[in-house]
């Protein structure tokens, strides 16, 4: 325990009942100095009044008036209605929800400060659940801005306020950074920053702390960019100084395999290969991202990356998000692999028990050199014999834990091998990203699609418009190429989802009388949906009516159109992945987002972005935009506890600034490091395992 949780512990512990500490405990505050980091979500100005017969409707505002009218009514529903007069003119206050203290807070004759939005009702002004304040007549206004803080049900902001200040009294505030540094970068004091950000004085303009640009703000976005930069180099040096095997063997069996595809290796390929293949010679583990738009080829990449393993004396395991990719990849790679002799197997939560059993022996013997599967592979019963590489595909569908529990299969009994690890996704992550939640990480970048491949155009289309897209689809068949149909998703229910998938599987079968029409849904069992897709692939389905289970990896190239129905309910990365699937043959695809009419604002936005690009990694950025990282990583995905303050896409220059002084920070000031480390993170940092 470090000396700052057992002060903490002193001074939570004596003070609050049980309920405030679970309260406090829900917005992350645990320790008295997250009081201090429980920064103002907004600021609210009650440092004058308007005049009710002023007050502009839809503004927030704050008026003081007395009441000269007050009464429970019962129609149309319960609540409390008032009216306040201030001389300028009157005021309707209604509250829904109310208790018996609040009825006598507006009792007649009473004086109350109102804050609220002004709204036209059906009496003229009025102000719904107002915040209110009874107040004597000469009652001084504050005079600086009102802090607002997160909180939570039954925590009010005035507890929040007292407990806040008497966290700046006690807590100490000297700063954790090196006065030249703070100099050299312009930056305010600590002490100062968050003092001001708690009781901003009167005079500031409440523009620049909305924005969170003034420099007390910066200080605060700073110190948490710079804390995440030196978690991240940290775990790096951390990482660097661990044992993994060296994967040195000969390089015969890459070199034959790569000789024996029926194309050669793009640029991007080779550079990757050699990247990663540096990396597995030496002798502490790799964490690296293999990071490719959808259909430039990471496959091939694994695949030698996997070989150098097995050539060397390991085993490879390579995981899949679905069973549909995990069943491609074993198909795929035990055809290219049987020539080199490597002895592939496969392992997913379907297999019968006398093949699970089998494959599981295999595992354990070492007899299998590679094994490929879904998150079966990291169960408890799994024991390999000498993981030396450990791939996960479509990473971004993997936890944190998931990933972490697949490495940790490089441990038997006897020893432990901490085995190299290869990411892969489709799901180009933005520099800005990677240059935070991802700092841990070395990447590869696959920028160049093999050649041959003509960009998939995008249409979109009402839905009124169907009747046009059937034809066009049936034409397309009828001429030999192949088209996936995708479902509407309906996210609220895995049921509703199902029955969705047959009904337009038996709507599309009536109106192509004439086609092969195909279904593959998530609930299908394994070895039907590897029926179907077998089918799919011998051209003896033509037209796949498909749920979402085809988004990731399925690779079929005569398949060059797609319908996506409801594209308007699907996120940008689940447009982006699933257009891929199309456009993987030489054919012009085309890919048509039919959507419903009228769209939502945000939905509108998708669309056009998808629609105006091609470009994984233009939509990733969008995407971020858009969604914010917490939507688009999850905290479960990166491992790491979400910036609060910084807001990565806005403070470019402050993420630079961090990042340039970590490594020196750690360097020339190792305390420095420490007390600003265990100022931010504290007891997050058991989430920083990446
Ligand atoms: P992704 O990066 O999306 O996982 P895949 O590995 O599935 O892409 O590859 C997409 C398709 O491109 C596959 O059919 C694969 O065989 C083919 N491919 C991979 N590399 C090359 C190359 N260098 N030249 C031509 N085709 C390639
Ligand atoms: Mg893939």
């Amino acid at each position: 325990m470090t000396s700052s949780t057992v002060e903490a512990q002193q001074f939570i512990a004596p003070k609050f009942n049980g309920a405030t500490a679970e309260k406090l405990a829900k917005l992350g505050i645990r320790h008295a100095f997250d009081l201090v980091l429980h920064l103002p979500m907004r600021f609210e100005d009650e440092t004058h009044l308007t005049p009710i017969a002023h007050a502009r409707h839809g503004a927030l505002v704050q008026v003081e008036g007395e009441v000269v009218n007050a009464e429970v009514k019962f129609r149309p529903r319960r609540q409390l209605v008032a009216q306040v007069e201030d001389g300028s003119g009157t005021l309707v206050v209604r509250l829904l929800n109310f208790y018996p203290s609040q009825i006598k807070q507006f009792r007649v004759g009473a004086r109350v400060r109102l804050l609220g939005e002004v709204r036209s009702g059906f009496f003229g002004a009025e102000m719904v659940h107002p915040r209110c304040r009874v107040v004597s007549e000469d009652m001084p206004l504050p005079e600086a801005l009102t802090p607002v803080y997160p909180t939570t049900a039954g925590l009010s902001q005035t507890t929040l306020r007292k407990l806040i200040a008497e966290a700046l009294d006690y807590e100490n505030l000297s700063d954790t950074l090196p006065g030249a540094l703070i100099g050299r970068l312009k930056l305010s004091e600590f002490d100062s920053a968050v003092r001001f950000l708690h009781n901003p004085p009167p005079d500031v303009s409440q523009h620049a702390l909305d924005e969170r640009t003034h420099p007390a703000w910066r200080r605060l976005k700073f110190d948490e960019l710079l804390a995440q930069q030196i978690s991240m180099r940290l775990h790096y040096r951390n990482r660097i100084q661990q044992q993994a095997p060296a994967l040195n063997g000969a390089g015969a069996l890459r070199n034959e395999f790569i000789g024996s595809l029926p194309f050669p290796l793009t640029g991007a390929q080779q550079r990757c290969v050699a990247e990663i293949g540096a990396d597995l010679g030496k002798g502490h583990p790799m964490r690296r991202l293999l990071q490719g738009d959808v259909g430039s080829g990471k496959t091939v990449v694994a695949a030698v990356a996997a070989l150098q393993a097995i050539e060397s004396g390991y085993q490879a395991a390579l995981m899949a998000p679905t069973e549909i990719l995990a069943e491609q990849h074993f198909r795929k790679l035990t055809t290219l692999l049987v020539a080199q002799g490597v002895t592939v197997v496969w392992l997913t939560g379907s297999l019968k028990k006398k093949e699970k059993q089998a494959a599981l022996e295999s595992i354990a013997s070492g007899v299998a050199q590679l094994a490929i599967g879904t998150h079966a592979l990291f169960q408890e019963d799994v024991t390999f014999a000498k993981l030396g590489l450990a791939i996960v595909d479509e990473q971004h569908r993997f936890g944190v834990a998931q990933r972490l529990a697949l490495r940790l299969k490089g441990s038997t009994n006897a020893t432990h091998i901490e085995p190299h690890q290869l990411m892969m996704s489709a799901t180009p992550i933005p520099r800005t990203l990677s240059m935070s939640y991802y700092a841990d990480l070395d990447v590869s970048i696959i920028d160049e699609l093999p050649p041959g491949r003509t960009p998939v155009v995008t249409k979109l289309v009402a839905d009124n418009r169907r009747d046009q897209v059937i034809a066009r689809v049936r034409d397309a068949c009828l001429s030999g190429a192949q088209a996936y149909w995708v479902c509407p998703l309906i996210e609220e229910s895995e049921a509703l989802q199902l029955q969705t998938a047959i009904d337009t599987f038996e709507t599309i079968q009536v109106t192509f009388p004439d086609l092969k029409v195909g279904l593959i849904h998530g609930r299908m069992k394994t070895s039907e949906k590897s029926d179907v897709m077998a089918r799919f692939l011998a051209n003896d389905i033509q037209l796949l009516v498909a749920t979402t289970v085809i988004e990731v990896g399925v690779d079929v190239p005569n398949a060059s159109l797609m319908v996506i129905e409801h594209a308007e309910r699907m996120g940008l990365s689940q447009l982006h992945q699933l257009r891929g699937r199309v456009g993987r043959g030489s054919t012009d695809s085309v890919c048509i987002l039919l959507y419903q009419a009228p769209l939502s604002e945000t939905a509108r936005a998708r669309l056009k972005v998808i629609y105006e690009n091609t470009d994984g990694f233009e939509i990733a950025r969008a995407d971020l935009q858009l969604r914010g990282p917490g939507e688009f990583l999850g905290s479960r995905q990166s491992g790491m506890p979400m910036l609060r303050f910084a807001d990565i896409n806005l403070d470019i220059d402050l993420l630079d600034a961090a990042r340039d002084t970590a490594e020196w920070l750690i360097r020339e000031h190792p305390e420095a490091t420490r007390a600003h480390l265990d100022r931010w993170l504290g007891n997050k940092e058991e989430f920083l395992k990446v």
